[in-house]
């Protein structure tokens, strides 16, 4: 049993070359989306062109969101209106919007000068919301997803997500923080955020963490700068098609 997952951005906040960090996990119901950047259906289209795998945007059921910095969510307006103006036509579903309370309870206040049609639309014309709670398990179609709260510039938050017995892990946009990455280590895959600066993490602290785990860490949130040699951790590649096998396989 597996996770299959499309890398569909890998870029830091200032990349002038790569889509944000993001992926959509293949589920049977359709797309999950990891995060949601700049140019979403432009990303989905280049991954999908990569990948060989079809990332239909009209296929999200699901976005997971760990942030309101633009390069996560910026995408989100574009997708909400797709999404609305398919369903005026009685095309597709609602996309549901899963995230921790500290980053819904601003979501609004930042769609909303874009979004609410002179005060006549919410949030909820658009999009479902669904609140994570750090520590209790969501049922998101087949994976059951776990938030984490993480240190940011603003409130953020990490995913281990779950099925059928393979775990992925999602640092979100991190200072190092080594109580997280303990969490984030009992997944198979840890998908860990890099960047130099102090509300990131420097590839150096990545560098000394124990062999076993840094094997099992891919790099995401990349400077366009970044210096593969430095490291013997693995970046993800847009379009990567990444397989998440758990031990129960
Ligand atoms: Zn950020």
């Amino acid at each position: 049993m597996s996770i299959r997952a499309v890398i569909t951005g890998t870029g830091s906040a200032i990349s002038d070359r790569n889509y944000g960090s993001s992926a959509a996990v293949i589920t049977k119901n359709g797309l999950v989306l990891i995060d949601c950047p700049d140019s979403i259906l432009r990303a989905m289209k280049d991954a999908s062109k990569k990948s060989g795998i079809d990332l239909d945007p009209m296929r999200i059921t699901d976005i997971l969101i760990t942030h309101l910095h633009g390069d996560h969510v910026n995408g989100l307006e574009t997708l909400g209106w797709k999404r609305w103006i398919a369903r005026q036509s009685g095309n597709g579903i609602q996309p549901r919007i899963h995230t921790i309370e500290s980053v819904a309870s601003r979501l609004w206040e930042r769609l909303a000068p874009a979004m609410d049609q002179n005060g006549n639309a919410k949030l909820s014309d658009y999009f479902s919301l669904n609140i994570l709670v750090p520590g209790v398990q969501a049922s998101i179609t087949e994976l059951r997803v776990e938030a984490r709260s993480s240190e940011h510039l603003i409130p953020s938050c990490g995913f281990r997500i779950s099925s059928g017995g393979a775990t992925l892990g999602w640092s979100g946009d991190t200072r190092f923080d080594p109580s997280h990455i303990d969490w984030l280590a009992a997944a198979d895959v840890v998908i860990h955020e890099t960047s130099e600066s102090r509300v990131h993490t420097p590839i150096a602290c990545l560098n000394a963490l124990a062999p076993e785990l840094r094997r099992k860490m891919r790099l995401i949130h990349m400077e366009d700068n970044f210096d593969q040699a430095v490291t013997d951790i693995v970046p993800l590649t847009e379009g990567e098609v990444l397989e998440v096998v758990g031990l129960g396989r």
